[in-house]
């Protein structure tokens, strides 16, 4: 039994067969320069990768090649007894508060809240379109909102004008929910308690914190898009919206400038000309002061909504650091958890140091807050939520 997850980009697809009771990902792969010169094709499938470069104009000749590889190479979906198709998509708006099985209704719904996620909705809806043609299978989608929709409303809505935020649909929906959910669910189960006041860290490429009590979550950092909160590899994380009308009364710039400029061209890479946080601490290593210095802005942030969502939820239980640098980076673990140090939250340097695919605790046990490394899994939590929606 198994689950094809499509994750489809403006210009790209990624797609894991994944095994939703093992937790097994039987075949991996990538389309890249969808609609570009030259498209770029990747396919993992027991442990040998096949690459291919050749056009492909669009998302539809993307997966017919993708399912032809399926085919050629293995596994046979059919063999592999797949069930579903599972769809990441990033916004669900108020509309969604988990996964939702496609039907044309819920594929229009889609396609209304673009206007919410112009990146990201048409580019999600590209992939499910293209599918439900070519595959005769039940479709799911899951939001990255989802599991933000328990928001109480003092944490979602923002102080702006009533009339308008409402009038726009203007609010915090947050995003990296999937993976929010997945990893707080792993921490109830590890510690072998629900009634937990947690911080979840996801620290990969986009960084998003959530503050999680009894499974529920409270708050997050990301709001209306995924560009406020923490400092991440292009994103300023949270600014004083009034940069904007500076920059556009004093620099000259347009919307789309500026969006550029937030989205593209800011946060790790703006600040030390990278964006791979493996490539700042290799400047801040050989003394690269502006590297350092975007290290320093980096963990005060984590620091600060640490702070923050311990008063919220009044009180704390586990911070759980995932995603790329959360998993990996054990230096920016050990900076952040020493600037905790006087709230007596306090690192095991050993238990930090170990690189492993589990779930670990790695505070010392008097800490007064458990710390924990979780991998997370966006696509078996997809595979999962299609599955639970079509057998209901
Ligand atoms: P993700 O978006 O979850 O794939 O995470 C990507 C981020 O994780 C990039 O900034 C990588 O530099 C970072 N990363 C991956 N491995 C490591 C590592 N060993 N040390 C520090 N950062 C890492």
């Amino acid at each position: 039994m198994t689950v094809l997850v499509i994750n489809s980009g403006s210009s790209s697809i990624k797609y894991q067969l994944v095994d939703p009771e093992s937790g097994d990902a039987i075949a991996v792969g990538l389309v890249e320069q969808i609609g570009e010169s030259s498209s770029h094709v990747k396919h993992t499938y027991q442990g040998e990768k096949h690459e291919y470069d050749l056009v492909l104009a669009d998302h539809g000749e993307g997966l017919r090649f993708v399912l032809n590889l399926f085919e050629k190479i293995g596994p046979q979906l059919s063999e592999a007894g797949i069930k579903a198709v599972g769809h990441r998509v990033v916004q669900g708006g108020n509309h969604f508060d988990g996964p939702a099985l496609v039907t044309d209704e819920v594929r229009d719904l889609v396609e209304e809240l673009a206007p919410l996620a112009p990146l990201h909705n048409p580019a999600n809806l590209r992939g499910i379109d293209v599918a439900r043609e070519l595959l005769d299978v039940p479709h799911v989608v899951v939001f990255d909102t989802a599991f933000f929709q328990t928001l109480p409303e003092e944490a979602a809505r923002y102080a702006l004008n009533r009339e308008v935020a409402d009038k726009y649909a203007v609010r915090r929906y947050g995003a990296h929910g999937t993976s929010h959910q997945f990893v707080s669910q792993k921490v109830a189960e590890f510690t072998g308690r629900d009634d937990l006041k947690q911080i979840v860290l996801h620290l990969g490429n986009g960084a998003s914190v959530s503050a999680v009590v009894n499974g529920e979550a409270v708050d997050t950092s990301m709001g209306l898009t995924p560009l406020e909160g923490l400092v991440m590899g292009t994103r300023t994380g949270d600014i004083d919206p009034a940069v904007i009308f500076h920059l556009s009364r004093v620099g000259g710039m347009n919307v789309g400038e500026l969006d550029n400029l937030f989205n593209k061209q800011s946060g790790l890479k703006g600040l030390a000309g990278e964006n791979d946080m493996r490539a700042v601490w290799a400047l801040a290593n050989g003394g690269d002061k502006f590297a350092r210095e975007a290290l320093d802005i980096y963990v005060h942030r984590l620091v600060k909504y640490i702070g923050s969502y311990a008063a919220v939820m009044g009180g704390l239980d586990t911070i759980a650091f995932t995603a790329g640098i959360g998993e990996n980076d054990e230096l920016l673990r050990a900076e952040v958890i020493e600037r905790l140090n006087s709230f007596g939250i306090k690192l095991d340097l050993e238990a930090n140091d170990v690189r492993s695919d589990d779930i670990r605790q790695i505070s010392t046990d008097d800490s007064s807050v458990q710390v924990l490394i979780v991998p997370t899994n966006e696509e078996l939590a997809i595979a999962r939520q299609a599955m639970d929606v079509i057998s209901r």
